[in-house]
C-alpha cells in the first residue's frame, strides 16, 4: 500500500467491532452443534487504509509457541500505526486447548486442520472450520496460520505456502513468507488445511513453525512472534520500524516433503533429530513392540533434511513419526 488514505470502515467480525484507530478484544461464541465454544478474538483497526490480514494461532490445541506469539503481537501493536486491519483468532482450538489434547479436536476425534473448508452442518470440527472459513479467511486479503510441533514433535522451524496460479497472490504469499525468516520454506499444497482453504479462495496464505513438544520458551515465542511481525511489514500492514525481535534468515527453499506414517501401534525409537540431513534410504528409527523387537524398521524415502519427528515412545497406528522436506 502506498497511499495512506484515511480508514472510514469500521471492523466487523461476528458481532464484535472496533471503529478506525481502535482494537477490540473479546470472545465469540461459535455454535458446534453439541457445545457452543468462545474463541478469543482482537480485532485491530488501521487508521489509515490497507490490507485486511486474518491470523490464527492454536487450530492445533497444544501448539503453546504459536498461541503464546500471536497473543504477544496482536495485544501490543498500536492500531494507530496499522495500514489496514488485523483480525486475529488467539486460540482457534478452545476445546483441544482446554483438553490439551495432540493433533485431534476432542469433540469429534478430527484434526481441524484437515477439515477445511468444513462443512456448517457437520460435526464439531467441520463446523469449527467453516465458521473461521467465513468469518475470518473469507474477506482477507493475506491469511497466516501460526503452528508449532505439537505437545509431541519436536521441529526445525519453517514457514509453508501453496502455489494458486495467481501471479499477485503467489507473490504476496512469496513475499511474506520470505519475510517471516525461518529456516526452511516448504512450497506445497495439504489438503484440509487452513492455508488451502484460503488458497481455494485466491487469498494469499502463509503458514509458520517455530518450537514444539508442549513448551514456549522465550526463545521460540520471541522468534515467532517477531517473523509475524516482518510479515506484516511485509504486507504492508505494520511500518518497518515495528519489525524488532531477534533478526529472520534467509530461508531455503523445500519443494518436496514425504511426511511418514506409522502403520502399526508400538514404541517409537527415532535414529535421528530435526534438522539432521538424510539420504534416500537412510534408516531414521524403529517402531518396536513392548518387549524391544523391531516391528518395523523406517528409511527415508527421499533425502532431505528432518522437518518435524515425534518424540513420545508411543506410537500409534497412522500417526505421523516425521516428516522429511527436500529441495
Ligand atoms: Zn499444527
Amino acid at each position: 500500500m502506498s497511499s495512506a488514505a484515511e480508514n472510514p470502515a469500521r471492523l466487523d467480525v461476528a458481532g464484535l467491532s472496533a471503529a478506525p484507530g481502535e482494537r477490540v478484544s473479546g470472545l465469540i461464541e461459535v455454535d458446534l452443534g453439541d457445545l457452543v465454544v468462545e474463541l478469543p478474538v482482537v480485532l485491530i483497526n488501521g487508521s489509515s487504509d490497507g490490507r485486511r490480514v486474518a491470523i490464527t494461532a492454536g487450530i492445533h490445541g497444544a501448539e503453546y509457541v504459536s498461541i503464546a506469539a500471536l497473543r504477544r503481537v496482536a495485544m501490543a501493536v498500536d492500531p494507530g500505526r496499522v495500514r489496514g486491519a488485523i483480525v486475529a483468532v488467539l486460540t482457534a482450538n478452545p476445546a483441544a486447548f482446554a483438553a490439551r489434547s495432540i493433533y485431534l479436536n476432542p469433540l469429534d476425534r478430527k484434526n481441524l486442520n484437515r477439515v477445511f473448508p468444513g462443512d456448517a452442518g457437520g460435526s464439531a470440527s467441520e463446523r469449527l472450520a467453516a465458521w473461521l472459513d467465513a468469518n475470518v479467511i473469507a474477506g482477507s486479503d493475506l491469511f497466516i496460520d501460526m503452528h508449532c510441533g505439537d505437545l509431541n514433535e519436536a521441529l526445525i522451524s519453517f514457514t509453508g505456502m501453496e502455489l494458486t496460479g495467481n501471479r499477485d497472490v503467489d507473490a504476496l504469499s512469496r513475499q511474506v513468507a520470505d519475510a517471516y525468516g525461518l529456516d526452511y520454506l516448504v512450497i506445497g499444497p495439504l489438503p484440509g488445511s487452513t492455508t488451502t482453504a484460503a488458497a481455494t479462495r485466491g487469498i494469499a496464505a502463509v503458514l509458520g513453525e517455530v518450537g514444539g513438544r508442549g513448551q514456549w520458551p522465550e526463545e521460540d515465542v520471541s522468534v515467532h512472534a517477531a517473523g509475524l511481525r516482518r510479515a506484516l511489514v511485509a504486507a504492508g500492514v505494520l511500518p518497518v520500524s515495528e519489525a524488532n525481535g531477534p533478526a529472520g534468515r534467509v530461508s531455503t527453499l523445500l519443494t518436496r516433503e514425504a511426511w511418514l506414517r506409522s502403520d502399526v501401534n508400538g514404541y517409537w525409537h527415532p535414529a535421528v533429530e530435526v534438522g539432521d540431513l538424510v539420504l534416500a534410504g537412510q534408516p531414521v528409527g524403529e517402531v518396536r513392540d513392548a518387549f524391544g523387537a523391531v516391528r518395523r524398521a523406517i528409511e527415508a524415502p527421499i533425502g532431505g533434511v528432518i522437518l518435524f519427528l515425534v518424540t513420545s515412545l508411543a506410537m500409534n497406528e497412522g500417526d505421523p513419526l516425521l516428516a522429511i522436506g527436500a529441495e
